[in-house]
């Protein structure tokens, strides 16, 4: 038996070298950046007028002029306007590009307009003010986007306005989610008496496509040679085979000796953790196997505390560490195991308060509608009173 951080170091020890796609940019979210964008332009490529107003030279401002005539209109998407008297004055709208011989654009509230004339209701405190000006935010050629970037809407912006329609990401490795279990019936079938649906496959592939990661799903029943039998199909098929059920001790529980039959490696089996430990992880040359405990909360709480931290470094992405505030005193009754508590989230005046609730066991999958996370508890802790800070793992998407 190995610790939860101990699983959590020999997993990340077996990172693979992912492959890379092109994808269209509107369909790259959640995706990671596997290539450097560079601005092909200024950003902004000219100096760009930030409000609607007048645009005037600060000069005449410095000289004591406050009313101005206007000369024109210089509206956005229109090439660049000329003003010819600097004691003038032209409308500008936000947008437009600054026209030549104006330095400084006055907003329509702190004016007043009337026959042509513009009259200042509050002076401009500076030359350059409501101007956007060209290269401000980057030059062109510059890096704006490096390798490893999580592309959400506003690194979508980003390519668009360099005029990309796809780009390079790293790709997925080829993966299998197999439930097992003689109990276990598709979700379009009606179960018996006896029998449940698999639902934790559909979980543990709807997590995976929040990172973008697409996967197959496969059915083993509890037998042995058949479980050899598919399961080496799916070790020449994909890299990584994440099989739900099957690693516990019970007489039907075939996993680990189907897959030592089969050359596989048994990194580690059964970890020091509530729930999910009877876990097991093995490798060959090249594939990984995560043999994930049936319970639906189990296989939940394995895959967002090793299988996503492992997905996510190997494109390089360690995402911070979360903390929750333990918002009730709780009391563990096997201080050997570390524990994942299943709290609901609060922010209390800026602070992340993590409530316990009540329920939750393992198998207790209908509790997760009223769970945003996993509050990690390390081995050794039995009483853990109120405002101690702990590990966190969120599981929320966020809409
Ligand atoms: P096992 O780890 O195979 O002993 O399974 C433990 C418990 O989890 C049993 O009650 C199973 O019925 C349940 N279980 C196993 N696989 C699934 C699944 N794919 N979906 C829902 N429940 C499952
Ligand atoms: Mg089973």
């Amino acid at each position: 038996m190995v610790s939860v951080d101990e699983a959590s170091r020999l997993i990340q020890e077996h990172l693979f070298r992912p492959g890379i796609e092109k994808v269209k940019i509107d369909e790259a979210e959640a995706r990671v950046l596997a290539e450097s964008v560079k601005a092909d332009r200024d950003f902004p490529p000219f100096d760009r007028v930030a409000m609607d107003g007048i645009a005037i030279n600060f000069q005449a401002v410095e000289e004591g002029w406050e009313g101005f005539r206007v000369e024109g209109l210089q509206q956005a998407g229109q090439s660049r306007l000329t003003l010819k008297d600097d004691k003038n004055c032209i409308e500008v709208m936000t947008g437009a590009m600054l026209p030549i011989g104006t330095d400084t654009v006055v907003r329509y509230e702190d004016v007043t307009v009337v026959n042509d004339m513009a009259k200042l209701k509050v002076k401009p405190t500076a030359r350059g003010v409501n101007v956007h000006h060209r290269a401000q935010d980057a030059k062109r050629g510059d890096v704006i986007l490096l390798p490893g970037t999580v592309l959400s809407p506003g690194e979508t912006a980003l390519l668009a306005s360099v005029g990309w329609l796809e780009c390079t990401v790293y790709g997925y490795p080829r993966t299998a989610i197999v439930s097992t279990g003689n109990e276990l019936v598709d979700i379009h079938d009606r179960p018996l008496p006896h029998q449940i649906r698999r639902s934790n496959i559909y979980a543990l592939k709807s997590a995976l496509h929040t990172l973008g990661c697409v996967a197959d799903l496969h059915h083993l029943p509890d037998d042995q040679n058949k479980m050899e039998r598919d399961l080496e199909k799916f070790l020449r098929k994909y890299d990584v085979i994440v099989l739900s059920g099957g690693v516990s001790k019970g007489k039907f529980d075939f996993v680990p000796a189907a897959l030592k039959a089969l050359g596989v490696k048994t990194v580690f089996h059964q970890v020091s953790q509530k729930p999910g430990k009877p876990m097991f992880f093995g490798t060959t040359e090249k594939q990984l196997i995560f043999g994930l405990p049936g319970n639906p909360v189990s296989s939940f709480v394995c895959f967002y505390r090793y299988i996503r931290p492992w997905l996510l470094k190997n494109m390089g992405i360690v995402p911070d560490p979360e903390f929750g505030v333990l918002a009730a005193p709780i009391d563990l009754k096997n201080p050997d195991l570390a524990h994942f508590l299943q709290v609901k989230l609060k922010n209390e005046n800026g602070r992340r308060m993590a409530y316990p609730v009540p329920g939750g066991g393992s198998g207790d999958f209908a509790n997760l509608r009223e769970v945003d996370a996993f509050l990690e508890i390390p081995q050794g802790h039995g009483p853990c009173s109120a405002e101690q800070v702990f590990p966190l793992i969120p599981f929320r998407t966020m809409i």
